[in-house]
């Protein structure tokens, strides 16, 4: 009898415990978002392993998101509900950099969940077809035709025209870029372009005024973390790279942390 009680002291004890940690990450987390980053979904065709996440992947990734109630959003969306205080409980947002030919994969698997994504588009690479970068083989590039019929699914974003490192280029330059990308993409697909991402994640603190002026939302970088409401900066928001398991360091992994907690407790 003695031990019995002894038994279920420790599984109280157990379940109290347990609750607790619950309870801890439920509210630090349950009024956070993420931002996803994506650059090509495919299988790894050289360079660098972040770059790709296999479709089945991507696929799982998406349905594990909406198996478990998570909702996607816009980042205009996003930008709306923290100004005005609602809840982010289960929302995160998409993003896909430069404007790879795999869009179009991703594209079909997003539709299938009814799930809406921001593309950044590297301008010059685009209408070149490819995009070559030292160290990494040529990527095919989307089209501005398919680009056109896939709205229904992305909001785009600039990515600038020649994709340069913001902090290495002069003030004239980096105007050029926030300015003419966005002015380039609303007059060629007729769309509204309020978002913009740095190219390598690479930015210096007084781009905030050039693309608050030049009309953009938000900006983003490659800095790692969730979407708190307090303290957050639209033109600095952090995105959470979600690699393939095999291609993840402990790094990688330590990084987002906070982000495999929220998803696997569902908050
Ligand atoms: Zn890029």
């Amino acid at each position: 009898m003695n031990r019995i009680s002894q038994n279920i002291k420790k599984i109280i004890g157990l379940v109290v415990f347990l609750t607790s940690i619950y309870l801890f990450f439920y509210f630090k987390y349950n009024d956070t978002a993420f931002i996803l980053v994506y650059h090509q979904i495919g299988d790894y065709k050289g360079g660098l392993k972040s770059l790709y996440v296999k479709k089945d992947t991507f696929n799982r990734q998406m349905n594990f998101l909406y198996n478990r109630g998570y909702k996607s959003i816009t980042l205009s969306e996003l930008r709306y509900r923290i100004e005005n205080n609602l809840p982010l409980k289960k929302v995160f947002c998409i993003t896909f950099d430069d404007g790879y030919k795999s869009l179009e994969d991703a594209y079909y698997i997003l539709k299938k969940y009814n799930f809406k994504a921001t593309a950044y588009l590297h301008i010059k690479a685009i209408l070149n077809g490819v995009y070559s970068y030292p160290n990494m083989p040529p990527a095919d590039m989307i089209s501005l035709e398919k680009v056109k019929k896939m709205l229904d699914v992305f909001e785009l974003g600039s990515h600038t025209i020649n994709h340069p490192d913001l902090t290495k280029i002069s003030y004239e330059e980096v105007l050029y870029e926030i300015k003419e990308s966005k002015k380039f993409l609303e007059e060629m697909l007729n769309v509204k372009v309020n978002h913009f991402c740095y190219p390598f994640g690479k930015y210096f603190k007084n781009h905030k005024e050039i693309l608050s002026k030049e009309g953009y939302l938000t900006a983003t970088t490659l800095n790692a973390a969730l979407i708190e409401k307090k303290n957050v900066d639209f033109f600095f928001l952090p995105r959470v790279e979600w690699k393939e398991w095999s291609y993840m360091s402990f790094d990688d992994f330590f990084k987002n942390f906070e982000f495999y907690i929220k998803i696997f407790l569902g908050l």
